[in-house]
């Protein structure tokens, strides 16, 4: 066992079982005031299935959305090892569950296992999240992108991605759907940065002349003109020195996102904040991919606020 730290401390044991449960109760699985509600409307099961899993923070989303619809549901975490990915998504279908959201370290070994992939999860390379029709087919999606571009709507309704150059750094799997996400929305050019760079020009094919690869070294000097930054990296993340780079050459009225969310205010936030750049976290982000995955399984659209955000904040 890895030792506990904050990131990767289980919220709380949220193991699911049909019958019953373990640890504290699940919140929003249960409708005391409403038990007419659970005889008519069938149950319905969803999770997130990762390793490790416990630092997951998509129970508290999800199961606060429950709560808040009055859905007969509950949502909880799987924890399931590489090599039992294929027994465990087939079956999702054999126990009726509803469906679930995909991290690492199966978003890509899950893809083959679908039925259909949306036209996203194939631009993307990467499935998140899983929802079983009632036939038992299974329907992969990737909505990491569409939280990111809903994360900066929700900062500024106005928000644009063709308002000038954008700065990406990273070149993992999170830089992959937001770059994908900016050319959906818009994007006109972005220069993409990674500390490996043959990984960003392998995520830059067939993007071109949108994406326009840089080597990192470059990365201060890259800024000069940008509209927007956004840190993809794990720099910066807790348990991680801060991003290294100097902000010098961005000018002020430049967005500057991060893609982590704890800590809330990243160094390269901080430091984007001191000069007057507008910054956005990563926590917006979390929230909104859960909204279509959320709809798609319980059948109502939930919306992110302050109460949802604060019991996350309250989690870290
Ligand atoms: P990943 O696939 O492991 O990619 C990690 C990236 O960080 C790679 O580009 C890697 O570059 C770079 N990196 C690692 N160490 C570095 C260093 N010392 N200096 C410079 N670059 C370094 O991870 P991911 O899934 O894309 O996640 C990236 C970040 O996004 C993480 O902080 C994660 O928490 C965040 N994230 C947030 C959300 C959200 O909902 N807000 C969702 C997903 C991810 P190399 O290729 O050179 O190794």
């Amino acid at each position: 066992m890895p030792p506990l730290t904050l990131k990767n401390r289980p919220v709380r044991d949220t193991r699911v079982f049909l019958c019953g449960k373990v640890g504290a109760p699940l919140e929003g699985s249960e409708h005391p005031k409403n038990s007419r509600m659970a005889d008519n409307i069938p149950f319905k099961l969803a999770g997130v299935m990762g390793m490790p899993i416990y630092q997951s923070r998509s129970p508290i989303i999800h199961n606060h959305w429950i709560k808040a619809h009055g859905v007969n549901g509950a949502y909880g975490h799987f924890p399931v090892q590489p090599d039992r990915v294929a027994a465990a998504v087939l079956g999702l279908r054999a126990l009726g569950i509803a469906g679930c959201n995909i991290t690492l370290p199966h978003k890509l070994a899950a893809m083959p296992l679908m039925d259909t992939l949306t036209p996203m999860a194939k631009r993307m390379g990467a499935i998140n999240c899983i929802v079983v029709g009632e036939d038992g087919h299974l329907t992969g999606h990737n909505n990491d992108g569409f939280g990111y571009i809903q994360s900066l709507r929700d900062e500024d309704p106005l928000w644009r991605a063709d308002a000038g150059p954008i700065v990406v750094l990273g070149a993992g799997g999170a830089a992959r759907a937001v770059v994908i996400a900016l050319i959906e929305a818009g994007a006109t050019t972005i220069r993409l940065l990674n500390r490996t760079r043959g990984t960003a020009e392998k995520l830059a094919e067939g993007l071109t002349p949108t994406v326009e690869v840089c080597d990192w070294g470059q990365r201060h000097e890259a800024l000069r003109g940008a509209a927007m930054l956004i840190n993809a990296t794990s720099q910066g993340m807790y348990g991680q020195p801060p991003l290294d780079i100097v902000l010098d050459t961005l000018p002020t009225d430049a967005w500057v996102s991060d893609l982590i969310y704890i800590p809330l205010e990243t160094p390269l936030l901080a430091a984007a904040r001191a000069r007057g750049n507008r910054t956005v976290n990563g926590l917006g982000m979390l929230i909104n991919q859960a909204i279509p995955a959320f709809e798609a399984w319980f059948g109502v659209r939930p919306q992110s606020s302050p109460e949802l955000r604060e019991k996350l904040l309250a989690s870290f």
